[in-house]
């Protein structure tokens, strides 16, 4: 933990961090929180850069608040949910399939997918990212929508037309990218295809920055913030 958070994850969530040090990851990318039995179960990734690293397309105050209050509720009420549950020693992308589409696991299923969205979303960014993929990823951009210019039109119809809170993907289902929406948190992962990218659409991620302008605010995470590297690493 840095000093220059002033949003710490709750002192639970720390604790759990400090005692799953040494813990052997069990999911199956490393950035993401690994079960563990004795602490949580569930912890809080460290954003994966500064909190002021994506001005000014995001603010500070966007990302503290994101991070530092919606991300984090979700990841305490998930682990308040599972808490002496079998299912609190799955891992979190476990719970995410085990819970999907099932009457009773409705609120399970919200938490620990709105946990996995966020964390993919922070890594889908970086500071001075944004514009023209290259290498493999852009080599499969172009197989499946016939250029990147293509793509950009894809992914911002998307981002722009999910109607109410939701989220945009970049995916591989089979051997071929595509975008898709998805409302809440629904998420990709249980829909049969590989997350690569994904941009939060609900309100609280642009409303500070960008008050009711999805639109600039999905141009400028286009052109200043996706992380390339990180969806050419989800490839696989
Ligand atoms: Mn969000």
């Amino acid at each position: 933990m840095t000093s220059d958070r002033p949003f710490h994850p709750s002192r639970r969530a720390f604790l759990a961090g400090a005692l799953a040090v040494g813990a052997v990851a069990a999911a199956p990318r490393a950035w993401l929180p690994a079960a563990h039995a004795e602490a949580g179960p569930f912890v809080l990734p460290p954003l994966p850069w500064e909190r002021t690293a994506l001005q000014p397309v995001l603010g500070a105050t966007t990302v503290d608040i994101h991070y530092g209050k919606h991300h984090t509720a979700y990841l305490n009420n998930l682990n308040d949910l599972v808490k002496g549950k079998p299912v609190a020693q799955m891992t979190l992308e476990e719970v995410v399939r085990a819970s999907a589409g099932k009457a009773d696991d409705v609120a399970v299923f919200n938490n620990a997918a709105q946990v996995w969205n966020h964390t993919f979303y922070w890594n889908s960014m970086r500071p001075k990212g944004g514009g023209k993929p290259t290498g493999r990823i852009a080599a499969q951009i172009d197989a499946a929508f016939g250029g990147y210019d293509a793509f950009r039109e894809a992914f911002s119809k998307a981002a722009l037309t999910q109607f109410g809170s939701g989220w945009a993907w970049l995916v591989k289902k089979g051997d071929k990218l595509e975008v898709v929406k998805t409302g809440n948190a629904d998420t990709p992962l249980t829909q049969g295809a590989t997350p690569l990218l994904t941009i939060d659409v609900w309100e609280h991620a642009y409303y500070l920055d960008y008050q009711n302008r999805r639109k600039d605010y999905i141009a400028a995470w286009l052109d200043s913030l996706v992380n390339w590297e990180f969806a050419e690493k989800n490839l696989g």
